[in-house]
């Protein structure tokens, strides 16, 4: 029974139709049926029919000449007309051989074209995307050389392969209670004790109640108990994304390879350029400047002045060691470095700044405001606790209070690029991207009322490095704020160019950042976990490299528009190569 009970697992071949066709394998052909090969035959009995005709022909135009009656046939004569009409109507078999054969196979010609012309669509681009120089050199990185043809082709998906999770007769009375409503999607991972049993459940009652098919969302290959109660509740599967490495990325002497998830295409191929630059000229300092998160619940008063009273104590020095005391029994790691408060009226927002470790530090932070606000609430009874966050943090928004004061982590990163390297791999000159940089990075910016947007496109390494190594993406919001400067130097030879990234919100433990994929990111990255030299070394670092990879992103997107090739190298890498109506039918 509990046997039974089990998903099953079985390779998705016996499940599905596939299109798995060989070279060696398939087609039967009519002219098989022959028993001479096909090319022999065809010899023979055209010899036969010319031989033929001509015989009659010229025997005819004598019988014409000597007058004699064409009625009187020959012994000779019958064996040829015998031998015309034989190779006649092979010949018209012939034709009509070929005529079949070229019916039957015309279904598994277009399978194999629709193959044949992605792989001459591969070629093509692999011959155009040939480059004369190192990858990273240019945004058009060289491929390896073509692999010798494959003896097989496949149509066949390699996802395919995976095993599927088959469903049991009781797994079909239970999708049966979900879609009916009597069982409760969200209950299936206690109910079950099996969390990828509960996903595969909860999947098909709700293709069955859209109506909508999932196919394309897998569902094998991943551990659904790693992520229940932590990362994503009421999973029916995951999305791919897929990761490319920019890198080496030299950061204060040290070499790393920078995991980016993104479908967006020219990213990594740009930032990767962007590494080059910066390892070519020496490499790129990374400064942290402050480590700290915050939290601001918003308490309310009966009156202003109460508010007031409970602003000018929390910022008392002398009171400062108590509430560290108590902020900090929350966790060995978290360590109240201070309170900025903020009065409207009766209410006050008190923002908690504080040490987390190698944790990106929300709940952490919240924990040890949780202990103060009860620990106030002795002194303060008329105290009402209105939010444990009152924006004033302020979290995944756009806020004025992270771009001045910060959060997480602040860093600044700069690199002296050297002229020949400007020239020779961005294709551009300094003096060209300074004075870009002040057109657009903070002219443009100011212009448009900018909020720690005064760069080319930070969030596009921010957010992909972010999804890579899972930290949360939604915190790019802050964690991209960053102003971009550029500067000649040594007598307008060089580039000076650097970025200042006040809240860059990351962590090695906790969150999605346990998971395998994004575990393993970490680890290339080396500094998967919690650092076992000192406590926070570790996202310390991950940040650094957030704003090194930033860093060479800024350097490559300026000097592509500098040098007029955006909208060239998107072209080549992004949408242009696929027909987009083909691909959402
Ligand atoms: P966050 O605060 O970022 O949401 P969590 O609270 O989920 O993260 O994860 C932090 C957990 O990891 C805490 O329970 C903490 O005690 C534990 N931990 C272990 N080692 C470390 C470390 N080096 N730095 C921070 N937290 C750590």
């Amino acid at each position: 029974m509990e046997a039974r009970r089990r998903s099953s697992t079985k390779p998705v071949q016996s499940l599905k139709p596939t299109k798995t066709v060989s070279v060696d394998e398939d087609l039967t052909k009519a002219s098989d049926a022959l028993p001479l090969p096909l090319h022999l035959s065809n010899a023979v009995f055209f010899t036969l029919f010319f031989s033929a005709v001509y015989f009659l022909l010229s025997h005819w135009r004598e019988k014409i000449r000597t007058s004699t009656p064409l009625s009187v046939v020959t012994y000779s004569e019958i064996i040829a007309i015998l031998a015309f009409v034989a190779s006649f109507i092979y010949l018209l078999g012939f034709f009509g051989i070929d005529f079949v054969q070229s019916l039957i196979l015309r279904p598994q010609t277009e399978v194999w074209n629709s193959e044949d012309d992605d792989e001459v669509a591969d070629v093509l681009l692999r011959k155009e995307d040939a480059r004369k120089v190192p990858c990273g050199q240019a945004l058009d990185c060289s491929l390896p050389p073509l692999p010798p043809p494959a003896p097989i082709v496949t149509v066949q998906k390699v996802l395919d392969e995976k095993p599927v999770t088959v469903l049991t007769e009781e797994d079909e009375e239970i999708i049966k209670s979900v879609v009916a409503g009597t069982t409760p999607s969200y209950s299936l991972e206690s109910k079950l004790g099996d969390c990828k049993r509960a996903a595969a459940i909860r999947r098909e009652a709700l293709q069955r109640l859209t109506g909508k098919s999932l196919e394309g969302l897998p569902l094998d290959g991943f551990d659904y108990e790693s992520i229940l109660g932590q990362c994503c509740e009421m999973p029916v599967g995951y999305v791919q994304i897929p990761v490319g490495i920019a890198g080496p990325l030299l950061i204060n002497g040290r070499e790393y390879s920078v995991p980016m998830a993104t479908t967006e295409g020219c990213l990594v191929a740009s930032t990767n350029r962007g590494c080059k630059a910066i390892h070519l000229s020496g490499g790129a300092t990374s400064t942290l400047l402050r480590d700290g998160m915050t939290r601001a619940p918003v308490v309310r008063f009966g009156t202003a002045k109460r508010a007031a009273d409970l602003k000018l104590y929390l910022e008392d020095p002398d009171n400062f060691d108590t509430l560290a005391v108590v902020f900090n029994r929350s966790s060995r790691f978290g360590r109240l470095q201070g309170i900025k408060c903020a009065i409207a009226g009766k209410n006050l927002y008190l923002r908690f700044t504080c040490t987390t470790g190698d944790a990106m530090g929300m709940n952490m932070v919240s924990k040890g405001v949780q202990n103060v606000l009860d620990f106030l609430q002795t002194d303060f009874p008329d105290m009402d606790v209105m939010g444990i966050s009152g924006n004033f943090c302020s979290d995944k928004k756009p806020a004025a209070v992270n771009w001045i004061e910060g959060r997480g982590k602040s860093v600044v990163c700069e690199a002296i690029i050297k002229g020949d390297i400007v020239r020779k791999v961005l294709k551009t000159t300094v003096e060209s991207l300074v004075e870009l940089n002040m057109l657009k990075n903070l002219t443009g910016s100011a212009m448009a009322g900018a909020l720690g947007g005064f760069n080319a496109h930070a969030s596009n390494i921010v957010t992909a490095v972010y999804i890579a190594t899972g930290q949360d993406p939604a915190q790019n919001v802050e964690s991209s704020h960053c102003i971009t400067m550029m500067e000649a130097v040594n007598d307008g030879q060089d580039l000076h160019i650097s970025v200042t990234m006040p809240s860059i919100e990351v962590g090695t433990v906790g969150g999605g950042t346990q998971l395998a994929s994004q575990s393993a990111c970490l680890n290339l990255l080396g500094v998967k976990g919690a650092s076992k030299e000192s406590a926070g070394a570790n996202s310390r670092m991950l940040a650094t490299v957030v704003a090194g990879a930033v860093l060479a992103g800024e350097l490559s997107l300026m000097s592509a528009l500098a040098a007029g090739q955006l909208v060239k190298s998107h072209m080549k890498y992004n949408r242009s190569n696929k027909d987009v109506s083909k691909a959402s039918s």
